[in-house]
C-alpha cells in the first residue's frame, strides 16, 4: 500500500466513523462504534504514510519531498 493509498484509507474511515457516529442520535449504540471506525483510521496511517526511502512517517506532509530525507517521494 502506498502513502496515498494510506492517506485516503484514513480519510474515508474518518468520515464514515464521523457519519455513524452522528447516526448514534437516533441509535446509541452506533456512537460507540463510529468511534471505533474513526480509530481505526490510526492504523493505515501509522503503518503505511510513510517516506519510502528512509521510513520515517510523513504526517501531515503533504509537498512532494521527504521532510526528513529530502527525497522525492511521488
Ligand atoms: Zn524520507
Amino acid at each position: 500500500m502506498s502513502y496515498k493509498d494510506a492517506r485516503i484509507l484514513r480519510d474515508i474511515l474518518m468520515a464514515v466513523g464521523f457519519l455513524v457516529m452522528i447516526a448514534g442520535y437516533l441509535y446509541s449504540p452506533l456512537t460507540f462504534v463510529g468511534f471505533i471506525v474513526m480509530l481505526s483510521c490510526l492504523i493505515p496511517d501509522y503503518l503505511y504514510n510513510r517516506c519510502p526511502h528512509c521510513k520515517k512517517r510523513l504526517g501531515r506532509n503533504s509537498s512532494s519531498f521527504c521532510q526528513h530525507c529530502g527525497e522525492k517521494i511521488d
